[in-house]
């Protein structure tokens, strides 16, 4: 996925970095887990984009 400005401060420089929290099924506690992707601008952190690595283990 591409952002091509920042919303904050039109900052154009974007990384991904996750925070190794797991993020599971709310029925399935012990079952699979997913990473959290996170694209955050470079120039004032700015969160703009949250994803889920892998939503198909969220499929019933
Ligand atoms: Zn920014």
């Amino acid at each position: 996925m591409t952002q091509t400005q920042c919303p904050k401060c039109s900052h154009a420089e974007f990384a991904e970095g996750t925070d190794y929290m797991r993020v599971k099924p709310l029925d399935k506690p012990f079952g699979k887990s997913s990473q959290k992707i996170y694209t955050f601008c470079l120039g004032c952190g700015e969160v703009v984009s949250t994803r889920i690595e892998n939503p198909a283990i969220f499929r019933k």
